[in-house]
Protein backbone atom coordinates (compact mmCIF):
# COMPACT_ATOMS: atom_id res chain seq x y z
CA UNK A 1 0.00 0.00 0.00
CA UNK A 2 2.56 2.51 0.79
CA UNK A 3 4.96 1.46 -2.00
CA UNK A 4 2.08 2.13 -4.22
CA UNK A 5 1.24 5.28 -2.61
CA UNK A 6 4.88 6.85 -3.10
CA UNK A 7 4.98 5.21 -6.79
CA UNK A 8 2.21 7.16 -7.34
CA UNK A 9 2.78 10.31 -5.81
CA UNK A 10 6.06 10.31 -7.82
CA UNK A 11 4.12 9.71 -11.16
CA UNK A 12 2.01 12.96 -9.92
CA UNK A 13 5.13 14.39 -9.36
CA UNK A 14 6.94 14.10 -12.73
CA UNK A 15 3.75 14.83 -14.41
CA UNK A 16 3.59 18.51 -12.32
CA UNK A 17 7.03 19.16 -13.22
CA UNK A 18 6.22 18.76 -16.76
CA UNK A 19 3.46 20.89 -17.22
CA UNK A 20 5.62 23.33 -15.73
CA UNK A 21 8.44 22.98 -17.39
CA UNK A 22 5.76 23.39 -21.20
CA UNK A 23 3.99 26.49 -19.02
CA UNK A 24 6.97 28.81 -17.31
CA UNK A 25 10.26 30.33 -18.46
CA UNK A 26 13.50 28.69 -17.27
CA UNK A 27 14.18 31.72 -14.67
CA UNK A 28 10.78 30.53 -13.33
CA UNK A 29 11.75 26.95 -12.55
CA UNK A 30 14.75 27.25 -10.39
CA UNK A 31 13.20 27.30 -7.09
CA UNK A 32 11.37 24.22 -8.54
CA UNK A 33 14.17 22.09 -9.41
CA UNK A 34 15.70 22.95 -6.35
CA UNK A 35 12.92 21.95 -3.62
CA UNK A 36 11.61 19.19 -5.90
CA UNK A 37 15.43 17.55 -5.67
CA UNK A 38 15.81 17.76 -2.00
CA UNK A 39 11.75 16.90 -1.08
CA UNK A 40 10.43 14.45 2.06
CA UNK A 41 7.25 12.79 1.60
CA UNK A 42 5.30 11.58 4.55
CA UNK A 43 1.71 10.13 4.60
CA UNK A 44 -0.65 10.84 7.37
CA UNK A 45 -4.04 9.53 8.29
CA UNK A 46 -6.36 12.66 8.59
CA UNK A 47 -9.29 11.43 9.62
CA UNK A 48 -8.52 10.59 12.80
CA UNK A 49 -7.01 14.07 13.38
CA UNK A 50 -9.68 15.74 11.69
CA UNK A 51 -12.49 13.98 13.80
CA UNK A 52 -10.91 14.77 17.18
CA UNK A 53 -10.21 18.37 16.23
CA UNK A 54 -13.37 18.93 13.69
CA UNK A 55 -10.67 19.85 11.00
CA UNK A 56 -10.61 18.80 7.77
CA UNK A 57 -7.47 18.81 6.94
CA UNK A 58 -5.91 16.63 3.83
CA UNK A 59 -2.74 17.35 3.36
CA UNK A 60 0.32 20.47 3.82
CA UNK A 61 3.81 21.02 3.20
CA UNK A 62 6.96 22.42 5.68
CA UNK A 63 9.05 24.61 4.44
CA UNK A 64 11.36 24.40 7.33
CA UNK A 65 12.54 20.80 6.13
CA UNK A 66 10.87 20.68 2.83
CA UNK A 67 8.40 17.80 3.77
CA UNK A 68 5.37 17.30 1.48
CA UNK A 69 2.55 15.56 3.69
CA UNK A 70 -0.01 13.82 2.32
CA UNK A 71 -3.32 11.91 3.17
CA UNK A 72 -3.08 8.30 2.86
CA UNK A 73 -6.72 7.78 2.19
CA UNK A 74 -6.82 11.36 -0.18
CA UNK A 75 -4.42 12.80 -1.46
CA UNK A 76 -4.82 13.05 -5.58
CA UNK A 77 -7.32 15.74 -5.36
CA UNK A 78 -5.19 18.26 -3.20
CA UNK A 79 -1.62 17.45 -4.11
CA UNK A 80 -1.39 19.67 -6.71
CA UNK A 81 -2.33 22.65 -4.80
CA UNK A 82 0.67 21.33 -2.29
CA UNK A 83 3.09 20.96 -5.33
CA UNK A 84 2.58 24.56 -6.04
CA UNK A 85 3.29 25.44 -2.40
CA UNK A 86 6.90 23.05 -2.82
CA UNK A 87 7.61 24.62 -5.78
CA UNK A 88 7.08 28.87 -4.50
CA UNK A 89 9.17 28.23 -0.91
CA UNK A 90 12.48 29.86 0.03
CA UNK A 91 14.20 29.11 3.50
CA UNK A 92 16.55 31.56 4.68
CA UNK A 93 18.77 29.62 7.54
CA UNK A 94 15.42 28.61 9.11
CA UNK A 95 14.49 32.10 10.32
CA UNK A 96 12.59 33.17 7.10
CA UNK A 97 10.57 31.30 5.27
CA UNK A 98 8.46 32.76 2.23
CA UNK A 99 6.18 30.58 0.41
CA UNK A 100 4.90 32.26 -2.42
CA UNK A 101 3.16 35.51 -1.15
CA UNK A 102 3.10 34.21 2.57
CA UNK A 103 6.13 34.90 4.41
CA UNK A 104 6.68 33.58 8.18
CA UNK A 105 9.09 35.17 10.82
CA UNK A 106 10.39 32.21 13.43
CA UNK A 107 11.07 33.09 16.48
CA UNK A 108 14.51 31.54 17.28
CA UNK A 109 13.48 30.03 21.07
CA UNK A 110 10.74 27.86 20.48
CA UNK A 111 10.29 27.81 16.66
CA UNK A 112 7.06 29.22 16.54
CA UNK A 113 5.69 31.92 14.01
CA UNK A 114 6.06 34.94 15.66
CA UNK A 115 5.14 36.98 12.26
CA UNK A 116 3.23 36.21 9.11
CA UNK A 117 2.06 38.21 6.80
CA UNK A 118 0.46 36.98 3.25
CA UNK A 119 -1.10 33.87 3.94
CA UNK A 120 -4.41 34.54 2.68
CA UNK A 121 -3.41 35.92 -0.74
CA UNK A 122 -0.67 32.97 -1.02
CA UNK A 123 -3.49 30.59 -0.41
CA UNK A 124 -5.70 32.03 -2.71
CA UNK A 125 -3.15 32.03 -5.95
CA UNK A 126 -1.95 28.67 -4.96
CA UNK A 127 -5.53 27.70 -5.01
CA UNK A 128 -5.81 28.62 -8.24
CA UNK A 129 -2.61 27.62 -9.88
CA UNK A 130 -3.87 24.14 -9.16
CA UNK A 131 -7.13 24.73 -11.03
CA UNK A 132 -5.90 26.72 -13.75
CA UNK A 133 -3.35 23.56 -15.09
CA UNK A 134 -4.66 20.87 -14.04
CA UNK A 135 -8.86 20.94 -13.39
CA UNK A 136 -9.20 20.05 -17.16
CA UNK A 137 -7.10 16.78 -16.14
CA UNK A 138 -8.19 15.66 -12.52
CA UNK A 139 -11.01 16.69 -10.13
CA UNK A 140 -9.08 18.93 -7.92
CA UNK A 141 -10.93 19.42 -4.75
CA UNK A 142 -12.75 22.92 -3.76
CA UNK A 143 -10.68 25.26 -1.61
CA UNK A 144 -10.77 28.68 -0.40
CA UNK A 145 -13.34 30.39 -2.75
CA UNK A 146 -13.01 33.55 -1.97
CA UNK A 147 -9.16 34.12 -1.69
CA UNK A 148 -8.91 32.15 -5.24
CA UNK A 149 -10.86 34.91 -6.33
CA UNK A 150 -9.56 37.69 -4.78
CA UNK A 151 -6.01 36.50 -5.97
CA UNK A 152 -8.20 36.77 -9.38
CA UNK A 153 -8.68 40.16 -9.52
CA UNK A 154 -5.07 41.28 -8.05
CA UNK A 155 -3.63 39.31 -11.22
CA UNK A 156 -5.65 41.42 -13.11
CA UNK A 157 -4.29 44.51 -11.66
CA UNK A 158 -0.46 43.13 -12.15
CA UNK A 159 -0.95 40.93 -15.19
CA UNK A 160 -0.96 37.24 -15.47
CA UNK A 161 3.02 37.11 -16.23
CA UNK A 162 4.37 39.47 -13.69
CA UNK A 163 2.13 37.97 -11.11
CA UNK A 164 3.34 34.32 -12.04
CA UNK A 165 7.14 35.03 -11.93
CA UNK A 166 6.63 37.16 -8.37
CA UNK A 167 5.20 33.60 -6.93
CA UNK A 168 7.67 31.14 -8.01
CA UNK A 169 10.38 33.46 -6.92
CA UNK A 170 8.61 34.28 -3.39
CA UNK A 171 8.59 37.59 -3.91
CA UNK A 172 6.34 38.80 -1.80
CA UNK A 173 8.33 42.52 -1.65
CA UNK A 174 7.71 42.52 -5.56
CA UNK A 175 3.93 41.88 -4.90
CA UNK A 176 3.67 44.69 -2.45
CA UNK A 177 6.01 47.15 -4.77
CA UNK A 178 3.66 46.03 -7.62
CA UNK A 179 0.87 47.26 -5.71
CA UNK A 180 2.50 50.27 -4.41
CA UNK A 181 2.74 51.37 -7.50
CA UNK A 182 -0.87 51.97 -8.30
CA UNK A 183 -2.16 52.19 -4.59
CA UNK A 184 -0.43 54.18 -1.27
CA UNK A 185 2.15 51.07 0.43
CA UNK A 186 -0.12 51.54 3.75
CA UNK A 187 -2.87 50.49 1.83
CA UNK A 188 -1.25 47.41 0.30
CA UNK A 189 -0.16 46.30 4.18
CA UNK A 190 -3.04 46.85 5.19
CA UNK A 191 -5.31 44.96 2.35
CA UNK A 192 -2.58 41.84 2.94
CA UNK A 193 -3.68 42.36 6.68
CA UNK A 194 -6.77 42.26 6.09
CA UNK A 195 -7.32 39.42 4.02
CA UNK A 196 -5.07 37.08 6.20
CA UNK A 197 -7.77 38.21 9.04
CA UNK A 198 -10.64 36.61 6.58
CA UNK A 199 -8.37 33.95 5.75
CA UNK A 200 -8.65 33.05 9.34
CA UNK A 201 -12.36 34.23 9.97
CA UNK A 202 -13.68 31.99 7.44
CA UNK A 203 -12.58 28.91 8.76
CA UNK A 204 -14.26 29.77 11.89
CA UNK A 205 -18.22 28.34 12.45
CA UNK A 206 -18.94 29.60 16.03
CA UNK A 207 -19.36 33.01 14.75
CA UNK A 208 -21.40 35.86 16.95
CA UNK A 209 -22.99 38.67 15.57
CA UNK A 210 -20.42 41.51 17.12
CA UNK A 211 -18.07 39.27 15.29
CA UNK A 212 -19.76 38.73 11.70
CA UNK A 213 -20.28 42.85 11.28
CA UNK A 214 -16.34 42.93 12.38
CA UNK A 215 -15.55 40.46 9.58
CA UNK A 216 -18.72 42.26 6.84
CA UNK A 217 -16.68 45.59 7.70
CA UNK A 218 -13.07 44.13 6.82
CA UNK A 219 -14.78 42.57 3.45
CA UNK A 220 -15.77 46.08 2.49
CA UNK A 221 -12.52 47.47 2.69
CA UNK A 222 -10.75 44.97 1.05
CA UNK A 223 -13.18 45.76 -1.87
CA UNK A 224 -12.60 49.14 -1.85
CA UNK A 225 -9.40 48.40 -1.90
CA UNK A 226 -9.51 46.37 -5.02
CA UNK A 227 -11.67 48.72 -6.82
CA UNK A 228 -9.49 51.57 -5.71
CA UNK A 229 -6.33 49.95 -7.09
CA UNK A 230 -7.99 48.65 -10.25
CA UNK A 231 -9.42 52.16 -10.80
CA UNK A 232 -5.84 53.95 -10.14
CA UNK A 233 -4.49 51.32 -13.03
CA UNK A 234 -7.38 52.44 -15.50
CA UNK A 235 -6.43 56.19 -14.64
CA UNK A 236 -2.51 55.41 -15.82
CA UNK A 237 -3.94 53.33 -18.45
CA UNK A 238 -6.08 55.81 -19.76
CA UNK A 239 -2.62 58.37 -20.69
CA UNK A 240 -0.91 55.62 -22.11
CA UNK A 241 -3.28 53.66 -24.18
CA UNK A 242 -5.95 56.60 -24.60
CA UNK A 243 -8.71 54.66 -23.22
CA UNK A 244 -12.81 55.85 -24.24
CA UNK A 245 -14.98 56.60 -21.77
CA UNK A 246 -17.07 53.87 -22.86
CA UNK A 247 -13.85 51.46 -23.22
CA UNK A 248 -13.44 52.54 -19.41
CA UNK A 249 -16.74 51.50 -18.26
CA UNK A 250 -16.85 48.45 -19.29
CA UNK A 251 -13.53 47.33 -17.73
CA UNK A 252 -14.56 48.82 -14.50
CA UNK A 253 -17.73 47.11 -14.40
CA UNK A 254 -16.01 43.78 -15.66
CA UNK A 255 -13.70 44.39 -12.74
CA UNK A 256 -16.59 45.09 -9.71
CA UNK A 257 -18.75 42.14 -11.48
CA UNK A 258 -15.91 39.45 -10.51
CA UNK A 259 -16.34 40.26 -6.57
CA UNK A 260 -18.67 38.81 -4.72
CA UNK A 261 -21.63 40.25 -2.81
CA UNK A 262 -22.21 37.70 -0.56
CA UNK A 263 -19.77 34.60 0.62
CA UNK A 264 -20.85 31.73 2.52
CA UNK A 265 -18.76 29.87 4.83
CA UNK A 266 -18.68 27.27 7.46
CA UNK A 267 -22.43 27.79 7.16
CA UNK A 268 -22.09 31.74 7.86
CA UNK A 269 -24.02 33.85 5.43
CA UNK A 270 -21.68 37.02 5.17
CA UNK A 271 -23.71 39.60 3.23
CA UNK A 272 -24.07 43.13 2.14
CA UNK A 273 -20.03 43.19 1.60
CA UNK A 274 -20.20 45.02 -1.94
CA UNK A 275 -22.94 47.29 -1.67
CA UNK A 276 -24.03 49.79 -4.55
CA UNK A 277 -23.10 52.90 -1.98
CA UNK A 278 -19.93 51.56 -1.57
CA UNK A 279 -18.90 51.21 -5.00
CA UNK A 280 -20.79 54.41 -6.03
CA UNK A 281 -18.67 56.52 -3.63
CA UNK A 282 -15.15 54.70 -4.20
CA UNK A 283 -15.43 55.12 -7.90
CA UNK A 284 -16.72 58.93 -7.20
CA UNK A 285 -13.75 59.98 -4.93
CA UNK A 286 -11.15 58.09 -7.10
CA UNK A 287 -12.53 59.71 -10.31
CA UNK A 288 -12.66 63.40 -8.81
CA UNK A 289 -9.54 63.24 -6.76
CA UNK A 290 -8.12 62.68 -10.50
CA UNK A 291 -9.91 64.92 -12.24
CA UNK A 292 -12.36 62.49 -14.21
CA UNK A 293 -15.37 64.15 -13.64
CA UNK A 294 -16.39 62.66 -17.16
CA UNK A 295 -15.88 58.69 -16.22
CA UNK A 296 -17.88 58.93 -12.51
CA UNK A 297 -21.20 58.38 -14.07
CA UNK A 298 -20.87 54.80 -14.75
CA UNK A 299 -23.24 52.92 -13.00
ZN1 LIG B 1 -2.21 25.67 1.07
Amino acid sequence: MKRDNIDRVKTLIIEFIKIMEDSLSKEDLIMIINNFNTLNIKFKNYKITNFLFLDNTVGGYNPLNNTLMLDINNFESTIYHELFHVASSKNYLNKILISGFHLNKISLNNSKHTRSIGIGINEGYTQYLAEKYFSNKKYIMSAYRYQVNVAKLIEEIIGEYKMQSLYFHANLMGLINELSFYNDYDKVMEFLTQLDFLHRKLSYTNINLKEKNTIINIFCKVHVFLIETYLYKLLEEIKIYNLTEEQFNIKVLNFIEQIPIAVESKKVLYDEILTHELIEKTIERICITNDRKDVVKII
